[in-house]
């Protein structure tokens, strides 16, 4: 059976303002083709837990909202979808494989390594199983988030986008910050390339007036996604916001910790000061209401 691979939540029509978030890393159902001899508990290491329900009341406020529901470790939508090592592969895909840095951590489109020194998969996947991953759950959410992103561009004539993540709150050897703690939040724009930067100033001076520690750009600077959807000269603005666990979860239990809720609040009173920016900053004629 396949699973659905995502949902987009929308606002209402005359709600509506032209940013979307998406969690591409919050999914937990895996497709019955799926097997591994990874247990579920070092699979779940690299699950963006939660992720999708702390943004949920985005949507009231007037964003969209995009989850996957598949998990990261069975195909990457952050990844090019070429990011793969043809060495991995049984077989022979259709498209010219062009590795990067991902594929040589493990990391890339279709995971190699669950945590360092565990692989995946007994034996690689055909090529057929990563021609299905991609046609049946990596192409239809990259299609979902583009249709948005493109309806609210051609009526609002900018849109501003957030890739939502979490991270562990130390990194492993799998990750480019090996040892090292990390502060609460990581605000990622290409080092200033994906996004104006009167948006992501919103968004640091919230999360730290509310005493949380925030970092731009390190360890992490964003990834396929926003790298993908951004066009700042286009008015398309993307960026990318890295949550700690420990700010919100039980990283051993994975269970929300005492914190959550209160978190989830202050991600809430976030969103409502990104959509009055938004409201600010694009034409008042424009902002019609939209389907
Ligand atoms: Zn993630």
């Amino acid at each position: 059976m396949k699973i659905k691979g995502f949902t987009l939540d929308l606002p209402v029509p005359e709600n509506t303002v032209p940013l979307v978030f998406d969690s591409p890393h919050s999914g937990t159902e895996f497709p019955d083709d799926f097997s591994s001899p990874v247990s579920s508990e070092k699979l779940l290491t690299a699950w963006d837990a939660f992720v999708e329900d702390l943004w949920a009341p985005a949507v009231s406020q007037g964003a969209s909202l995009l989850k996957a529901h598949f998990p990261r470790v069975y195909i990457d939508p952050n990844r090019a979808p070429d990011d793969v090592d043809a060495r991995d592969v049984d077989g022979t895909l259709p498209f010219t494989c062009k590795p990067t840095v991902y594929s040589e951590r493990g990391m890339g489109l279709i995971r190699k390594f669950a945590l360092p020194g565990i692989p995946m998969y007994e034996t690689p996947l055909t090529a057929k199983q990563i021609m299905d991953r991609i046609d049946t759950y990596y192409t239809p959410y990259h299609t979902a988030l583009t249709e948005r992103l493109e309806t609210l561009h051609q009526t609002f004539g900018s849109v501003w986008h957030i890739d939502c993540h979490s991270m562990k709150s130390k990194g492993n050897a799998m990750n480019i910050d090996n040892g090292q703690p990390r502060p609460d939040i990581v605000l990622g724009d290409g080092d200033g390339t994906t996004c104006e930067e009167g948006f992501i100033a919103v968004i640091e001076d919230s999360f730290r007036s509310k005493g949380y520690s925030v970092s731009r750009n390190v360890p992490y600077k964003g990834g396929y996604l926003i790298r993908h959807y951004a066009a700042p000269t286009r008015n398309r603005h993307s960026m990318q916001i890295e949550i700690n666990r420990a700010v919100y979860m039980d990283e051993q239990a994975f269970k929300p910790n005492n914190h959550y809720q209160t978190f989830k609040q202050d991600l809430s009173d976030l969103t409502k000061e990104l959509c009055a920016y938004i409201r600010d900053a694009i034409d008042p004629s424009l902002s019609t209401p939209i389907k």
